[in-house]
């Protein structure tokens, strides 16, 4: 498979401002910010869409929202609240093949999403 962005900013080939970095999961900030917060959470490993979960990775995946989470409490947004999301596919408006979430805070968000 070929390296994604996201796996080529991980191997700092594309440089990024990093949130976050431990064995499994890896963190930076959005290069087009949607909220005065957003950062882009990733596994480590290159998944491409959310369609290729398997059982074996609902340890990654939950790490993935601790991650969010500790990040979110770390910025000062958790207690006013945040958003995560994750895309997937055309519907989904994904355009980077490699699973994220995306925790967008510092403003309120509309619900239901447009
Ligand atoms: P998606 O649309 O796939 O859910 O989200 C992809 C996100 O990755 C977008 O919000 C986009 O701004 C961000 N992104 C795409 N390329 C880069 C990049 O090279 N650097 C950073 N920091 N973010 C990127």
């Amino acid at each position: 498979m070929e390296d994604s962005i996201f796996t080529k900013i991980i191997k700092r080939e594309i440089p990024s401002d990093i949130v976050y970095e431990d064995d499994d999961v890896f963190a930076f900030k959005d290069i087009s910010p949607q909220a005065p917060v957003h950062i882009i959470i990733i596994p480590k490993r290159q998944i491409p869409t959310l369609n290729n979960l398997e059982d074996q990775d609902s340890l990654l995946m939950g790490k993935l929202i601790i991650v969010a989470k500790n990040i979110a409490k770390s910025l000062n947004i958790a207690e006013d609240g945040y958003r995560l999301v994750f895309n997937c596919n055309e519907n989904g408006g994904q355009t980077v093949f490699h699973i994220h979430c995306h925790l967008m805070g510092g403003r309120k968000f509309s619900w239901p999403a447009g």
